[in-house]
């Protein structure tokens, strides 16, 4: 499973994109930058600051809670997110492979200091301190999270690229498919020989390429694919635990 942003758009939370993405009259891209951090660190995490209290304010959604659902059924099942907000993990969804970093994790930016990277959970919220300091050296810490123009975190991507190649089926939700590298994860599945299935609100630059584009909102989408799939798993394990009734007749 990968999800996007749209996972979330309907908790309230937005996506980068479009009209709603704008913070101010900052546009995500202008923000989500080591460029910009750099110029105006206070200003950057104003924006995180906000984005923090929105997702606090607001719940996990019916496509959270299904897709917490789906891990619960399967053995093995993994969730790659580009999501940072942590509301997989408020829904319950245990096995996150997290690509872009949380939001509510930062690290110490001062090179070279023994704390340099260290990571520090960041719950306060709102912050009292605004651009918040490494507990240790006193030096600005940045959000836990991959900017634009950034690598993504090693391990996190080297497992994703395991999970992609390997698994037999990738649910790919929420994405718009064009931030690179993980938009190549659903096709990295594909290429090795699983059945991909999108959902999503619009159609994306994967949908030719993928098995299935479920058109519609992922709160809506969801618990109907989940509950479809869990339904046909469980029919799956009782037709193998009784091979009498499942043989032909003679
Ligand atoms: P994205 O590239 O994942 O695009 C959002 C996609 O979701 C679009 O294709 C849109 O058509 C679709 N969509 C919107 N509402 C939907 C719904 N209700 N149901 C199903 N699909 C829906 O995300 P982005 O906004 O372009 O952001 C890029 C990156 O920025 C993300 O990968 C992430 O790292 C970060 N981001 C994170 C969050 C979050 O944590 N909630 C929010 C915004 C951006
Ligand atoms: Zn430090």
């Amino acid at each position: 499973m990968l999800t996007g942003a749209g996972v979330s758009q309907e908790s309230g939370v937005p996506t980068f994109r479009g009209e709603e993405g704008l913070w101010r009259q900052y546009r995500a891209e202008e923000l989500a930058t080591w460029q910009a951090f750099e110029t105006d660190p206070r200003l950057v995490w104003s924006w995180y600051d906000y984005r923090r209290q929105l997702v606090s304010d607001s719940e996990p959604n019916a496509a959270h809670l299904a897709i917490a659902d789906l891990e619960r059924g399967f053995d093995g099942f993994t969730l790659i997110t580009q999501n940072t907000d942590g509301l997989h993990e408020r829904a319950g969804s245990e096995a996150i492979v997290e690509l872009h970093g949380n939001i509510w994790r930062a690290r110490c930016t001062r090179e070279p200091c023994a704390c340099y990277q260290t990571v520090c959970e960041l719950t306060e919220n709102p912050l009292s301190e605004i651009p918040p300091l490494c507990a240790e050296c006193g030096a600005l810490l940045r959000p836990d999270v991959v900017w634009y123009g950034e690598p993504l975190p090693m391990d996190a991507y080297e497992r994703s690229h395991v999970v992609a190649s390997s698994c037999e089926a990738m649910l790919v939700v929420g994405t718009s498919a064009v931030v690179h590298p993980a938009a190549s994860l659903p096709l990295v599945a594909k290429h090795a020989g699983a059945f991909v299935v999108e959902v999503n609100t619009a159609y994306t630059p994967i949908s030719a390429l993928v098995d299935a584009t479920l058109l519609g909102r992922a709160g809506d989408v969801m618990p109907e694919v989940a509950s479809r799939v869990l339904e046909a798993r469980g029919e799956a394990e009782r037709a193998s635990a009784d091979p009498v009734s499942n043989s032909a007749p003679a």
